[in-house]
């Protein structure tokens, strides 16, 4: 989906608009167990068009933070958008951080769209028309608490958003595109030096497209591949406070363009809570996922055993996910990411014929009957797989199916298919 990032200053109405935006419904979490984290992006829809809105805001500083966290959503949202909405009070008009990001934002050459908001009423109007002289363009008067204007900005950002998002055009035979994820440290920038070596693709001459300079199109195992927000590994947001919130934004924005995750650990190190939340947000997403356990140059024997009690514990949720022990220092196996990447990326896009997935569920209800409930007993019409990447599965029932036995159903499903590298989902609607 096309990515609309919202950009200004604290208190500018930012979390206002985004609510107004989405009209309320932020409230709807996807129905994915075990994931709480603070959200970053939201998936919007207008006019019929859905699309990803990110709010780069949602880490506000105290006043002397101000600036740097400014720059810093700016930085992020000029990577990762398609379009930016930057956002001015218009009771304070521009100020001299505006100034500066508004440099950063002309420079970007993306869609940008200025935003005077707090217009409660038309006699701010001639106040957001000053800000015409931030060379941004048209200053859309809106005001996000009342709802006035919002609804014509966006059908005005409908006209310069771009149908798919920048990346996903290249899609249709272009390289396939991989996020290489982990808490800081644990060797991600280290692994990509090491990938790229010698043979970084530096220019890339594909007529008709524009090319990402924050992705990257290394060539692995004899194809290329891309790797998408590079420049999120290679440099960093140079912030104290907050670098937790632009780290998880990144991750969330780099899933956005990705189609495989490679989710780096470091093996001498327990797998911590910021692990887990990573691996979880690849989850949410439905990307798939390989899990590279890095630095195994610095291994010895007592670590290794932790390290296995460790993984059958915390990371059985997702033992599916081919795993991959490299050290990205000395080159150690980094050739096997290539198998997994395609394994994973395989699972990720297959189909079960309908014909085959039906006698399956047949096979299961004979084998394993659904508990009675209440004097009924819910059964499975019938099942068809709704999509790839990931697969997900729909049953359609006669009545609410336990949450055990959706599981038991899942659980058959890896057993039969495999889907090694991929989530899986399976949803179910009940006919009454
Ligand atoms: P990033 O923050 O995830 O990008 O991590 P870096 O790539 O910057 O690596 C953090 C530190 O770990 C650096 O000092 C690296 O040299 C070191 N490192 C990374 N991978 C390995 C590895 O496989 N073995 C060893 N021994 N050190 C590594």
């Amino acid at each position: 989906l096309p990515v609309l990032a919202i950009v200004g200053r604290p208190n500018v109405g930012k979390s206002a608009l985004v609510n107004r935006i989405l009209g309320r419904r932020e409230a709807v979490v996807e129905d994915v167990p075990g994931v709480t984290r603070d959200r970053v992006s939201y998936k919007a829809e207008w006019l019929g068009r859905r699309f990803t809105l990110v709010d780069t805001g949602g880490w506000e500083p105290d006043a002397q933070g101000i600036n740097a966290s400014v720059a810093a959503q700016a930085e992020v949202a000029v990577d990762l958008a398609d379009a930016v909405l930057f956002v001015v009070d218009v009771n304070v008009g521009a100020t001299a951080t505006d100034e500066h990001v508004v440099r950063m934002l002309r420079a970007a050459n993306k869609p940008v769209i200025l935003v005077a908001n707090k217009a409660d009423d038309a006699i701010r109007d001639p106040e957001a028309a000053v800000l015409w002289g931030l060379g941004l363009g048209e200053p859309w008067p809106v005001s996000a608490l009342h709802g006035r204007g919002v609804y014509d900005l966006l059908d005005h950002v409908m006209t310069v958003l771009p149908e798919i998002s920048a990346v996903a055009k290249e899609e249709i035979g272009g390289p396939r595109r991989v996020a290489i994820l982990g808490r800081p440290n644990v060797g991600k920038s280290s692994l990509l030096n090491k990938a790229a070596g010698e043979e970084r693709v530096v220019v890339n001459e594909l007529a008709g497209t524009t090319r990402d300079p924050v992705d990257e199109q290394i060539e692995l195992g004899g194809t290329i591949w891309r790797f998408v927000d590079t420049a999120g590994i290679r440099k960093r947001v140079h912030l104290q406070q907050g670098a937790d919130f632009y780290a998880s934004l990144r991750t969330s924005a780099a899933l956005e363009k990705a189609e495989v995750a490679i989710v780096v650990l470091d093996v001498t190190e327990p797998i911590s809570v910021q692990d887990l939340r990573i691996i979880d947000l690849v989850l949410e997403s439905g990307r798939a996922l390989v899990l590279a356990y890095n630095k195994w140059d610095l291994l010895d024997d007592d670590r290794r055993r932790y390290l296995e009690r460790e993984i059958e514990q915390d990371l059985a949720h997702v033992a599916w996910a081919p795993r991959v022990n490299i050290s990205a220092r000395t080159g150690r196996h980094l050739e096997k990411l290539v198998p997994a990447l395609n394994v994973a990326l395989e699972s990720w896009d297959t189909r079960i014929p309908t014909g085959k997935f039906n006698a399956l569920l047949a096979e299961l209800a004979a084998e394993h009957p659904h508990p009675v409930r209440s004097g009924k007993q819910p059964r499975i019409l019938f099942g068809t797989q709704a999509s790839t990447r990931p697969p997900t599965f729909v049953l359609f029932t006669s009545g609410f199916l336990d949450p055990g036995y959706r599981r038991f159903i899942t659980r058959r499903l890896r057993e039969v298919y495999g889907f090694e590298g991929t989530p899986i989902q399976v949803n179910m609607r009940v006919r009454e």
